[in-house]
């Protein structure tokens, strides 16, 4: 099937932003819950699992991230290896769309897999990137655009993700289970944070938008890392059957995600205290709610 569509500038499904500092233009998808069918036939329910292949096209001066890792080639390589990806594929068509083939880079992602198209992901732009490469660990990386990277805590961002992993794999028994941890700050999101196999979208703005953050903010910087590492093995690893019971995955690793962040350990210490004035506020919110005439029986 051939099917083209156009980006969405209303923040879900594949959206565009152009960063009014540089110019610049990202893309991110976010597909919960239901937005995949807006970028892609398919039958977009969390029940309904499937592998996922990736081929991106993209300007070679941009970085292309999505559930699984990356192999990247040039169009114009001498081995010509870009050109037999697509053809592979059977996709050299899409070279229609393009003047020169010079400025292509092909982006070829291993196969997922089998997960629910709400936690596919596609991002791409200029991105600035940083790396982690520990052999205790899967690999991370941090994308962020140009003109935040000044503000990314990315050292932070790495160990309490190592921290997180070690704490999670003790208590659950079970290894972290994907690849990768990619993280991708991204602008003018829609909601705090989303749990994509192995590339977890942000919002730019909660996670590095200030250069000085009070200890309350470096908490919340802190526990929304836990919540969409947890989010790996609930709701990822073990999903729902249908929507309405998307509150229990939430409910699971915002819970744990306290859990994780009073437990402390490296790089989690200074947060452990103020995370029990967070998780009380949650419990206020959660008694209100309870009290009201719509709530219902679960
Ligand atoms: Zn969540």
């Amino acid at each position: 099937m051939r099917y083209l569509t156009p980006y969405n500038k209303n923040r879900v499904g594949l959206h565009t932003f152009t960063d009014s500092a540089d110019q610049q233009q990202y893309l991110y998808s976010q597909f919960e819950a239901f937005h995949c069918f807006r970028v892609f036939p398919c039958f977009d329910q969390p029940d309904l699992k499937a592998k996922m292949s990736l081929i991106v096209l993209c300007p070679k001066d941009w970085r292309a991230v999505s559930n699984a890792i990356e192999k990247r080639y040039q169009l114009t390589d001498a081995e010509n290896s870009g050109r037999h990806v697509l053809e592979r594929a059977g996709i050299e068509w899409f070279l229609a769309f393009y003047d020169t083939e010079d400025d292509i880079a092909i982006n070829e992602f291993e196969q997922t897999p089998k997960i629910s198209t709400y936690l596919y992901a596609i991002c791409a732009g200029p991105y600035e990137v940083f790396e982690d490469y520990d052999a205790m660990y899967v690999p991370q990386r941090i994308f962020v655009r140009q003109s935040l990277t000044e503000f990314l805590r990315h050292e932070l961002m790495f160990g309490i993700t190592k921290t997180t992993l070690d704490f999670y794999q003790r208590s659950f028994g079970a290894r972290y289970p994907f690849t990768k941890v990619d993280h991708v700050m991204s602008p003018d999101y829609k909601y705090g944070a989303m749990e994509n196999v192995g590339c977890i979208t942000y919002s730019d703005e909660i996670m590095c938008s200030e250069k000085h953050m009070s200890i309350p903010k470096l908490t919340f910087f802190c526990v929304v890392i836990q919540h969409e590492l947890c989010h790996m093995w609930f709701g990822n690893l073990v999903t729902m059957k249908w929507w309405n019971d998307l509150w229990l995955n939430e409910a699971f690793a915002t819970s744990l995600s306290y859990k994780a962040c009073s437990e402390g350990g490296a790089h989690v210490e200074p947060y452990r205290d103020e995370a029990w004035l967070h998780m009380s506020g949650y419990k206020r919110w959660g008694l209100a709610e309870d009290l009201m005439p719509s709530n219902h029986k679960i």
